[in-house]
């Protein structure tokens, strides 16, 4: 990487960046002092640098779970993970198992604990608070469950051999308390006789967690009377799944984006550099996309962003940097090709939605998201650890970031975009 910063500094902030915020602070949920902890070492960074920034808060509940136990008779206490967000239960019912829709339509559950399995468990439940997007399907099953006022449903995660369930709901929304369990305990669930005890002790309240936003604006060049002058955005999420540490989703990306900040600041970017950047730490990407809902609403004059870059899951120790290219005028994409060209390990994808990038290009604004790909099931997981990350890997897609922002430094907006016809 041709830079003023020493490679090994670099090196250094993007561990620093990326063991405070996987292992020190940890799991980082919406709605938790964690979260918040980690919001006030961001903010940190960027003021240390100079940028204006500014907080975007948005309300979201806090969830504390204390504690639970599942039964099946008296005696056998099976391992389960409570929903984040869930509300807290004590019943005794018996257990209804339902596969598909026509057994939810048909059957009475009113009273009774719902386990649901096969084609009513097959992913996690888009949050009703998500509105960016309504999953009809999720839409309607949650709807269907809560009209028919079970006592409690558990969700069988259709991934065998983890000790403990990765849930499959997150929704403040749903009055239903439920939780997650494993096809191994849902097989003994289904097989014992007599009722299921679920027991769940946990409280919520109201709470509030905020987007960070700083700009950068180059020395030299004037921040002129708009605010929305032609600039770049470059964003990742720092919040996590409640029990993950997020070290690869996405600690790495946050310090990735911290480090670009400051080879910015020190005008690290090239003298020709004299585009404003939008720097965006979203908060909220695991739950309902919150941030992204509030950053929406303030209306950032998306016309006047040349395109987005986004980072989410990169620095995978046994993975490969991935790119990929959204709504971007044949001209840019090409030139984006060309100028990672070098990048022999990058790895170019099929474009895929699930993270910040897909804000942008719901607007229209060009969109381009770095990952990695390799493993599976690491996302979201107790295991996304530091024995994951690869300090290498993670310089690789800093650097893989500059060459991307290469071809954005003189193109205008209107020519940034892909055109219908
Ligand atoms: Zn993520």
């Amino acid at each position: 990487m041709n830079t003023r910063i020493s490679i090994d500094h670099i090196s250094q902030q993007l561990l620093q960046h990326v063991r405070f915020l996987g292992e020190t602070v940890g799991s980082r949920p919406i709605g938790t002092p964690a979260n918040h902890r980690a919001e006030q070492y961001i903010t940190q960074q960027f003021e240390q640098w100079g940028f204006a920034i500014r907080r975007q808060p948005f309300a979201c509940p806090h969830w504390i779970w204390k504690s639970g136990r599942l039964m099946r008779g008296s005696e056998r206490a099976c391992a389960f993970t409570p929903n984040p967000f869930t509300r807290g239960c004590d019943v005794e019912a018996p257990l209804v198992p339902i596969g598909n829709m026509a057994d939810l339509e048909a059957v009475d559950i009113s009273g009774q604990i719902v386990l649901l399995y096969g084609d009513l468990a097959r992913e996690r439940y888009t949050p009703r608070a998500f509105t960016l997007f309504r999953h009809e399907r999720h839409h309607r099953i949650l709807q269907l469950l809560e009209s028919r006022q079970p006592a409690a449903v558990l969700l069988v995660n259709p991934q065998v051999g983890r000790d403990k369930a990765l849930p499959l709901m997150g929704d403040w929304l749903f009055p239903v308390p439920s939780a997650t369990v494993t096809p191994e305990v849902a097989l003994k669930l289904v097989h014992a006789h007599g009722p299921i005890q679920l027991q769940m002790d946990t409280s919520i309240r109201p709470f509030e967690s905020a987007n960070i936003l700083a700009r950068y604006q180059p020395r030299g060049t004037h921040s002129t009377s708009t605010s929305s002058p032609a600039r770049v955005a470059v964003s990742a999420h720092f919040d996590t799944h409640f029990g993950a540490p997020g070290v690869i989703d996405n600690a790495t990306g946050v310090a990735v984006l911290l480090v670009l900040a400051e080879m910015a600041a020190h005008g690290d970017l090239g003298t020709e550099w004299t585009r404003p950047i939008d720097f965006i730490a979203f908060n909220g990407e695991e739950y309902a996309a919150l941030g992204d809902q509030v950053y929406l609403q303030s209306q950032p004059d998306f016309d006047n962003i040349i395109a987005a870059v986004n980072l989410d899951g990169v620095g995978l120790a046994l993975g490969n940097t991935t790119i990929t290219t959204m709504g971007c005028s044949t001209a840019l994409d090409e030139a984006i090709h060309q100028a990672t060209s070098p990048h022999a390990a990058l790895q170019w994808v099929e474009p895929w939605y699930e993270s910040n990038h897909t804000t942008f290009l719901m607007q229209g604004v060009p969109a381009i998201a770095l990952s990695s790909r390799g493993v599976q099931g690491l996302a979201d997981s107790p295991d996304d650890t530091m024995d994951w990350l690869s300090v290498p890997r993670t310089v690789g897609a800093l650097d893989v970031l500059r060459t991307v922002l290469e071809p954005l430094r003189q193109l205008d907006p209107q020519r940034s975009r892909q055109r219908d016809s």
